[in-house]
């Protein structure tokens, strides 16, 4: 096995790769900006080096300075956790000429899986259901219109290099289209550096269902059930759970073979999540993949019973995946505390945590990287938390859930900890009765309810 490994990330997923690196016997190397040196994932690494400063331009995203860290402490792999690096092929490319092996698959499948509209090609070839929609890219407005006329208003005009719910508008009627299409192309263009843009019929009051794969170096891919996503605003996951409040047992194996095929296409090697969109019908298109470790991974490890980061890691040691059946038990959910005010419009709000008080007991899992006295800088993602409950019913889990969210106390800074405690009382999240606009269309937050 590795005897080191380097985690070129911050916050609490530096700390999860940790924590199984530690229970493996694997030594580790954080690393971190000026602005992170007293945060948790430098405290429990083997090894800490400074990258810059805190603009993640100058520190997380310097590829020759992760490289040269991890060539100074001898790390002989790196694990990119998710955001920064994690989908960057250049990075792991970078990786392998110098011999240090990047956890996560090889840089032709993640350009493939993350150019959206080729992967959305490569899904029809291997007739994996996709969204309908234009065949890749299209630059030109009127065949743009064309395709929109053609698959049929409402349609959503999606960013190929997009990603974080970025670069995407909806477009009810044609006379709406160029000016969308323009600003379309244009937020692509500065946020992602490419302007390219495909078109999708817009699935109206969908949910967004996401299966678990994993696939090692000898070709065995198996998925690990699904995750529901879709409690979301502005296209941002908040609150997911697994299993999906809409799950069949027929359903999740269809699903399950879909994502298995769709992973095939490039012969997928590692932990990776394949998107879907789910219709009233229980109709399910393929929305993208995601070639790395996820946010809401915690769901499927309690519910699944894996150690996801452990299996990121085995399989990128070249060891073969373990063909075991699929066991989903009982239920879990996860809520994403930020450090937002969801009072003012979810601004986000840094500063110190004066009280830091976890919630504990059974079934209960805190991955952050925050303590009482922590400084929250204002300088990346405002996700401080993530609470993860696992019970044997949905029922339970949700009560396990409130009182948890109720326990958690955060002071000196706000946190979505109020609006998931109402999310969490509220009659449709607790029937199952939602979809991805359920938040922004119909939830209201009230900020007169004193919540503790
Ligand atoms: P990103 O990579 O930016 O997260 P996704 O392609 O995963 O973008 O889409 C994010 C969210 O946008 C989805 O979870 C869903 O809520 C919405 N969405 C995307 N495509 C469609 C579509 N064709 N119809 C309806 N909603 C969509």
């Amino acid at each position: 096995m590795f005897k080191k490994i380097l985690i070129a990330n911050r916050g609490e997923i530096a700390l999860r790769v940790i924590r199984t690196c530690k229970e493996m016997g694997i030594k580790t190397v954080a690393v971190y900006s000026t602005a992170d040196a007293n945060s948790l994932h430098v405290r429990f690494a083997d090894e800490a080096v400074c990258i810059g400063p805190p603009a993640s331009k100058e520190s997380y995203l310097k590829i020759p300075r992760l490289i040269a860290a991890a060539e100074v402490t001898n790390a002989e792999a790196i694990h990119p956790g998710y955001g920064f690096l994690a989908e960057n092929a250049e990075f792991s490319r970078i990786c392998q000429e110098h011999n240090i092996k990047f956890i996560g698959p090889s840089p032709d499948m993640i350009s493939q899986m993350g150019d959206k509209s080729t992967a959305k090609e490569n899904m029809i070839k291997y007739g994996v259901p996709v969204v309908p929609g234009s065949d890749g890219n299209i630059s030109d407005l009127k065949l743009a219109m064309k395709v929109a006329e053609e698959v049929g208003y409402p349609v959503i005009i999606k960013a190929t290099a997009g990603g974080g719910g970025r670069g995407m508008r909806i477009v009810r009627e044609a006379s709406d289209f160029k000016r969308n299409f323009d600003s379309a192309r244009q937020e692509a263009g500065s946020a992602f550096g490419n302007p390219e843009v495909y078109i999708e019929k817009y699935i109206e009051n969908p949910r967004h269902v996401e299966i678990q794969v994993l696939g090692d170096r000898h070709g065995f891919i198996t998925h690990l059930g699904e995750r529901d996503c879709s409690m979301q605003r502005r296209h941002q996951k908040i609150l997911e759970e697994a299993p999906s409040p809409l799950m069949t047992p027929e359903l999740r194996e269809k699903m399950g073979k879909a994502a298995i095929r769709a992973a095939e296409t490039v012969n997928y090697e590692g932990a990776g999540t394949v998107e879907f969109l789910v219709d009233k019908n229980n109709e399910f298109y393929f929305m993208e993949m995601n070639t790395r470790i996820q946010v809401e991974h915690p769901v499927t490890e309690e519910v699944a019973r894996y150690d996801l980061i452990q299996n990121q890691i085995e399989i990128a040691y070249g060891e073969p995946l373990r063909n075991r059946e699929l066991k989903i038990r009982g239920h879990a959910i996860e809520c994403r505390i930020n450090a937002e005010d969801p009072e003012k419009g979810f601004r986000p709000s840094a500063g110190e945590i004066t009280v830091f008080n976890m919630p504990g007991g059974r079934g209960v899992r805190v991955d952050t990287h925050a303590y009482q006295g922590y400084r929250v800088p204002p300088n990346y993602d405002s996700m401080i938390a993530k609470l993860i409950v696992s019970a044997p019913t949905r029922k339970d889990a949700i009560a396990k859930m409130r009182r948890s969210l109720e326990e958690f106390v955060i002071e000196g800074i706000k946190t979505t900890i109020p609006y998931h405690i109402q999310l969490l009382d509220d009659p449709n999240f607790i029937s199952g009765n939602f979809d991805t606009n359920y938040l922004e269309k119909h939830f209201k937050f009230n900020p007169n309810i004193n919540t503790p």
